[in-house]
């Protein structure tokens, strides 16, 4: 069992800064400066947000799990209850924006948070071991 990091008291879990946007450091919800992207730091503590790459794992994450549960949902409504082609559109396109939305934004607040918590970081020069 992973040890608590003494560094991380008072600070919010990765599924609470991963829900409401919440700077890893302080808790406070300065995370994010639009729909889905990262402020460059908090405004309250001052955490730089620029230094933590969270790269595009979220959103190919995201591409494939959402399109998958959605076109599975599409297909049946479609043999199930065979709506007409607007109905389709009036729920998949919202629903659709509505989960990549949330889903970007709920995943790239967990990794940054965890990226914080564990103090990771791409790995650079001083990194490389001599032999
Ligand atoms: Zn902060």
């Amino acid at each position: 069992m992973a040890q608590a990091n003494p560094d991380n008291t008072g600070q919010p879990g990765i599924v609470q800064a991963a829900l409401f946007g919440l700077c890893p450091r302080c808790g406070s919800r300065t995370l994010f400066d639009g729909m889905t992207k990262f402020a460059s730091c908090c405004r309250v503590c001052t955490l730089d947000f620029d230094s933590y790459n969270v790269g595009d794992g979220p959103a190919a994450f995201l591409t494939l799990i959402i399109g998958a549960v959605l076109v599975g949902l599409a297909l049946w409504l479609e043999v199930s209850v065979h709506p007409p082609f607007w109905v389709h559109v009036l729920l998949w396109v919202p629903l659709t924006t509505a989960a990549v939305i949330w889903g970007l934004r709920a995943s790239k607040a967990a990794l940054l948070a965890a990226e914080h918590q564990r103090r990771a970081g791409e790995a650079g020069s001083k990194d490389v071991r001599e032999p």
